[in-house]
């Protein structure tokens, strides 16, 4: 990252794309700190067209990429979208299109400083029955980033700006969205404060960005079940903190845990809950779920997990093959004396966890073809990648 003091701003050599470039360029106001309440109303108006984008140098469909070999590392794609918000200016402006790369950003800009700043993950596939793309469920990321924009005092883009900045990011990247089968484009979505302040305060300007990476399977096993191992040192999320919202500051703190669960042959931990270290909550970029009998059971989203789309999903597509579902606290002894068990998210799909060690205790769960998870993955798969028939108004088509 170059530092120049100035607010975030395109580096000099990248090519800015979309007619309205010189109108969105952000209009600085002097003045204090930008308090929550002032910066919440939303932008409202009529959204624009897509913009027409020059594409004339990205005729090489795909560039060399190997699809059979995706995982999850970052492939950079050609574009990227931004749109600010600036203090006294009620919401946040015109988005663009602009060159993917670097960004500038002040040194005292309040995500470097203060952390603050939420991010989001959702993917598009490739049609199956003609050209075009589709998105799952971008309207619940949107309210999300919401959520955690009241949460982190930021102001956050409307659900219409953010699914248009999506299909937009989409759209300039359509080369790097995988062929059906083959994977997805992760599309990652980005609120921060992006203007300088000194004093703990809210940053006086935001940027909303959106980039994308073309992605296979998440876990290196691929999609074969997991190794877990329960961590009973650290912990994510604390009653009362941001565990439940999806702030960048949640995720540096897990990654000491991560790696050495990692350097000991874990894919993951999971963890407890920090206040009776009895109950489990969920991995540390996923959720949960145990079956016993026909009863699944996920931990409640009391503020100390992340709300995930996918579960929610899960849920309901359970309820609807006959199970019962809970929602509630879920302890370590429902966990090792369950007969399945399995996580969900966006990165991580429906992915089989296959033991679970816990104070040196390896436990064994069912997995493979007869498995509820893979019953559970086949079924949201294939409404993802439209081979089934989206009865739940879950897919939003991108052409
Ligand atoms: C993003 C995330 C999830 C999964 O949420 P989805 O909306 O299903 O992708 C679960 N847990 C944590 C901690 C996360 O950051």
């Amino acid at each position: 990252m170059l530092f120049r003091p100035a607010s975030i701003r395109m580096r000099m050599g990248m090519r800015s794309v979309g007619t309205h470039s010189r109108r969105c360029l952000p209009n600085m106001q002097d003045g204090g700190g930008g308090g929550c309440s002032l910066l919440q109303s939303r932008w409202k108006s009529s959204l624009p067209q897509l913009d027409p984008v020059d594409r004339s140098d990205d005729d090489n469909n795909g560039g060399d990429i190997d699809w059979d070999n995706l995982g999850f590392g970052l492939t950079p794609t050609d574009y990227m979208y931004v749109m600010r918000c600036s203090q006294g200016e009620g919401g946040f402006s015109r988005g663009e299109l602009s060159r993917y790369g670097n960004i500038e950003l002040s040194p005292s800009s309040g995500i470097l400083n203060y952390g603050q700043g939420l991010f989001e993950g959702l993917k598009a596939y490739a049609r199956a029955d003609r050209p075009g793309y589709m998105l799952f469920r971008p309207e619940e990321n949107a309210r999300r980033m919401q959520v955690g924009a009241e949460r982190m005092c930021m102001p956050s883009p409307s659900v219409e700006q953010f699914v248009h900045a999506v299909k937009q990011t989409v759209l300039a990247n359509g080369r790097w969205v995988p062929p059906q089968g083959k994977g997805a484009l992760y599309i990652r979505p980005l609120l921060i404060g992006s203007g300088a302040i000194l004093g703990l305060a809210p940053a006086p300007e935001y940027t909303f960005m959106i980039y994308a990476s073309p992605v296979g399977t998440y876990f290196k096993e691929g999609m074969a079940a997991i190794n877990l191992v329960v961590e009973e040192e650290f912990h994510r999320a604390m009653p009362g903190g941001t565990g439940g919202v999806k702030t960048i500051a949640n995720y540096a703190p897990v990654l000491k845990a991560q790696m050495d669960a990692k350097s000991r042959g874990f894919a993951d931990v999971l963890y407890l809950d920090s206040v009776h270290k009895r109950y489990v909550e969920e991995a540390s970029s996923c959720n949960l779920f145990v079956l016993k009998g026909d009863t699944l059971a996920t931990p409640a989203t009391a503020g100390t997990i992340l709300p995930g789309i996918t579960r929610r999903s899960i849920i309901e597509l359970a309820r609807d093959r006959g199970y019962q579902v809970e929602e509630r606290l879920v302890s370590i002894d429902d966990l090792v004396s369950a007969d399945e068990v399995f996580c969900t998210g966006t990165a991580v799909g429906v992915t089989p966890v296959s033991t679970v060690t816990y104070q040196g205790t390896r436990y064994e769960f069912r997995t493979g073809e007869d498995s509820l998870s893979r019953m559970l993955y086949n079924t949201l798969t294939s409404i993802q990648m439209g081979v089934a028939e989206d009865k739940k108004g879950w897919i939003v088509a991108v052409d």
